[in-house]
């Protein structure tokens, strides 16, 4: 059985509970991870407060060597790393060896960046006055991730509070525990207490980390719907709460472009990791003469794509997480079906698969605003296609939504990329170029997709407070203390 992290020590769960972590693409068990309680969270808690205070003084070029050894520790088990996110998550083997090295170069990024300024002087408002402004850490941070990037997106977060100058309590997805406890080999070189892991279920794990009176900082990356309760939860005690929840993302595809490369383009924001990232392309606008031409393509590119054994070599697809990931999308599709949609390609599961949640990548036309394909997050392998008289409506349909995580467009036409990035609501805008990822850039959610960003200089500034200093170096009485003197209105 794996085992918790917790004040730099291998620890069962308290009451000895455990849960099992299944391959999705086998069923057959990886391994077992322990089953926290209130009483495991409290206990990294604890640990997590009492290493923040050397912590947050550490110095920045101390803090750095720490993240750029761990960063280090892990592209030497990168291949360990990477096989075990592919046993407990499903993506491709080579999709995990990538994400091994983006969060090995986010944690050797935010090192250097956490020894830049804490802060910047102030104009004084009179004579004698020094003003300037500190950051500083908050405490304790809540680290709370999901399993499509188990490492990734707790990278983002890790490296950004860790630079800041807090401690860390994180709880990976009870779907994909055991990389993220592997990963923690790499952190057994920080000072005790500073990194710990605590494993198991949201309602048994997760909000005890929420609502623990000495969290003074919950980061989230998950559902909408587990956003919402954490969001709750923190308003509760007025706490610091950082939200990167799910989208919608619209992908426009403008007349006059190269077809070839736009579906290509397409194909791929859509079906990577099976539909399951947050900045998926979920709904296709295509522009009047493209429109013909780009289904054709779409569904002929898809239908080359390989889906296998994640371990395996020349796969493009894996497996779905798990079977209700996988029934959610069936149920979607079925449902637009019966309100009139066809499917072009895909819409059911591959033969030859007895077990693993596997399903071919779908692509449908024919879908009207009202399904929900459209409206909600799909989180899986499916293109709903819809055609647009111009490049206006496309604009103004991509927008019409409540999410406004990424959004796309390809297009020949600078006057229209620009229309279409001032118009649409979206964190991160990708023009000609789908789904990139830049460290140095923020990343986050417009409307109902988030609150905060992570990464850039954006994303170490969620993870500090402001204080504001005023000093008066020559010290005297003030003109302005009591008694007040000041001359009665004339009558
Ligand atoms: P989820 O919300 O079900 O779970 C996410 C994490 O929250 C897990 O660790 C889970 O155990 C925990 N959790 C669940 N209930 C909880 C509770 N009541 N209190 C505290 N913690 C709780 O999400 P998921 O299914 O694991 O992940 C998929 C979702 O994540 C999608 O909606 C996707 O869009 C979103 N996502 C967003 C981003 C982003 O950066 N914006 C990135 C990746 C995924």
């Amino acid at each position: 059985m794996a085992q918790m992290w917790i004040g730099n020590r291998w620890t069962d769960a308290a009451d000895g509970r455990a849960f099992e972590v299944r391959n999705p693409a086998t069923e057959e068990l990886v391994d077992t991870a322990p089953r926290a309680s209130a009483a495991d969270v409290a206990r990294a808690v604890a640990a997590a407060k009492a290493a923040f205070p050397e912590w947050r003084r550490t110095p920045g070029l101390e803090k750095a060597e720490k993240l750029h050894h761990a960063a280090r520790r892990m592209r030497e088990d990168r291949e360990g790393l990477a096989i075990l996110l592919t046993r407990e998550g499903g993506k491709p083997l080579l999709e995990n060896r990538d994400e091994i090295e983006w969060v090995a170069a986010c944690l050797d990024y935010y090192a250097e960046i956490g020894r830049d300024a804490v802060g910047r002087v102030i104009s004084p408002v009179a004579r004698n006055q020094f003003n300037f402004v500190i950051k500083e850490p908050y405490g304790v941070a809540g680290l709370i991730v999901p399993w499509n990037y188990p490492l990734l997106l707790l990278g983002w977060k890790l490296a950004g509070a860790l630079a800041a100058g807090n401690t860390v309590v994180a709880k990976p997805s009870e779907h994909t525990p055991l990389s993220t406890l592997r990963l923690m080999r790499c952190f057994e070189e920080f000072p005790e207490g500073v990194v710990n892991v605590v494993t198991g279920y949201g309602p048994e794990a997760g909000m005890p980390l929420v609502a623990h009176r000495d969290v003074e900082l919950v980061a989230f990356t998950g559902s909408q719907a587990t956003g919402r309760k954490i969001a709750v939860a923190c308003a509760e005690q007025l706490k610091k709460c950082h939200l990167e929840l799910g989208g919608n993302d619209p992908f426009i595809v403008d007349e006059g472009v190269d077809l070839e490369v736009a579906s290509k383009g397409a194909v791929w924001a859509c079906f990577l990791n099976m539909g399951q990232v947050c900045t998926s392309a979920e709904r296709f606008y295509v522009v009047g003469k493209a429109y013909d031409e780009f289904v054709d393509r779409f569904v002929a590119f898809t239908r080359t794509l390989r889906i296998g054994d994640p371990l395996g070599p020349d796969v493009d697809l894996g497996p779905m997480i798990n079977a209700q990931q996988r029934e959610k999308v069936e149920a979607k599709v079925r449902q637009a079906v019966s309100g009139g949609a066809s499917v072009v390609v895909g819409g059911k599961r591959p033969e030859g698969f007895s077990k693993g949640y596997f399903y071919e990548p779908t692509a449908l036309v024919g879908v009207t605003p009202a399904m929900s394909l459209l409206r909600e997050e799909t989180f899986g392998p499916v293109a709903p296609i819809v055609r647009c008289r111009d490049i206006d409506e496309a604009i103004a349909l991509a927008d019409a939504s409540e999410f406004g995580l990424g959004a796309n467009i390809y297009t020949n036409s600078l006057e229209h990329a620009m229309k279409a990035m001032e118009q649409i609501h979206a964190g991160t805008f990708w023009i000609n170029d789908p789904l990139t990822d830049n460290d140095a850039g923020p990343f986050g959610g417009m409307r109902r997709s988030g609150i905060g960003r992570e990464l850039g200089s954006e994303g170490i500034e969620d993870f500090r407070d402001s204080k504001h200093v005023h000093l008066d170096y020559v010290i005297g009485a003030k003109s302005y203390w009591y008694p007040y003197r000041f001359e009665r209105p004339k009558e």
